[in-house]
């Protein structure tokens, strides 16, 4: 099969059969075999029985149903784990991402050797509150990912090698850096297509401004976890021995201070009126924080699965 389309939908019953009918139409132009895999995010409105009538006419239609709402990235990952094509797309349901950019994904994929294409909504039909964040939101996911040719990283629109969609994991809402995910699974032959984009036809968006506080703290997550996850006392054990070494300079300027003070004839003062007093105690506490922070994490480090599992391109 040469593509599997995988759709992550909440409450899009109205979009649905044009959306349906668009890709089989793509398709059948292109002459290309596909699947179409829509996951039904615990819709509340009647998604799922339009995607039964869609899969009763078409048998490329296939779908799952989650008991609740769980998110979109949970969606995906099922789509991900079922997608049988040599090429998986994912696009949104609401027709804000066009089917007619599928072939041209395919053909980047398939013959230029990229492991993912990612789509870039270069003229946005969003409102100006989300176009600036993003904007900004984009800037630093670059600088933090490290990959720096794309400009659009959430953007539901994106193409991969089957293989690609099986070594990564998709959780809670890391779906905004997809990229970064496959980057650190060791696929770096990243694209990007300028991608055509329309302003939502029915329903409304899914999405609050939450989501820029939710994308930076995410952000942090994922840096942390390509940097350090496996070596978490690298980090921490730095920062702590930072914070003792501010502490242990703090105790020598009190000590100093203390010294000369006695040693002229002038008021010998109580350590505990100086400042530096208080910073030293405060320094080594965090700073003995910060190691057992470090020591704990690399106590659940050894513990865990996939601390000595490595991707392996190829061996003989
Ligand atoms: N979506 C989903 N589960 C959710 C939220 C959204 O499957 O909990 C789907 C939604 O139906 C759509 C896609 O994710 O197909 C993108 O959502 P939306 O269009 O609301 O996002 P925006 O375009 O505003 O970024
Ligand atoms: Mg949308």
């Amino acid at each position: 099969m040469d593509i599997s389309v995988v759709v992550p939908l909440f409450n899009e019953a109205e979009s649905l059969p044009e959306l349906e009918a668009w890709i089989e139409r793509v398709m059948n132009e292109n002459s290309l075999s596909y699947e179409i895999l829509f996951i039904n995010d615990g819709s509340t409105d009647n998604s799922w029985a339009v995607i039964e009538e869609l899969a009763a006419k078409n048998p490329c239609v296939h779908g799952v149903c989650f008991a609740r709402n769980y998110g979109k990235s949970p969606a995906l990952n099922t789509g991900f784990q079922r997608a049988k094509g040599d090429v998986v797309i994912t696009m949104d349901a609401d027709l804000q991402d066009s089917p007619d950019e599928i072939p041209e994904l395919y053909r980047m994929i398939h013959e230029e050797g990229y492991d993912l294409v990612s789509g870039w909504k270069k003229k946005r039909y969003d409102p100006l509150s989300k176009t600036i964040p993003t904007k900004l939101f984009n800037a630093t996911a670059r600088k933090v990912s490290g990959i720096k040719n794309l400009h659009d990283f959430n953007c539901g629109l994106k193409a991969y090698r089957n293989e690609v969609v099986k070594h990564i994991e998709v959780y809670g809402d890391m779906h905004r850096y997809i990229p970064y995910l496959a980057k650190n699974a060791g696929y770096t032959r990243i694209g990007e297509k300028v991608v055509h984009h329309q302003a939502r036809k029915y329903g409304k968006t899914k999405f609050g401004l939450d989501r820029f506080v939710n994308g930076y703290l995410d952000l942090g997550t994922l840096w942390f976890q390509s940097k350090f996850g496996i070596k978490p006392m690298h980090l921490f054990g730095l920062l702590g021995s930072l914070m003792f070494a501010i502490g242990f300079l703090a105790v020598l300027v009190i000590l100093v201070l203390k010294i000369v003070a006695l040693c002229s004839d002038s008021y010998a003062f109580y350590v505990t009126n100086s400042i530096y007093f208080y910073l030293s105690l405060a320094a080594m506490i965090i700073g003995t924080q910060f190691f057992l922070t470090g020591f704990i994490g690399e106590l659940i480090t050894r513990n865990s699965a996939e601390r000595n599992s490595y991707q392996i391109r190829t061996e003989f």
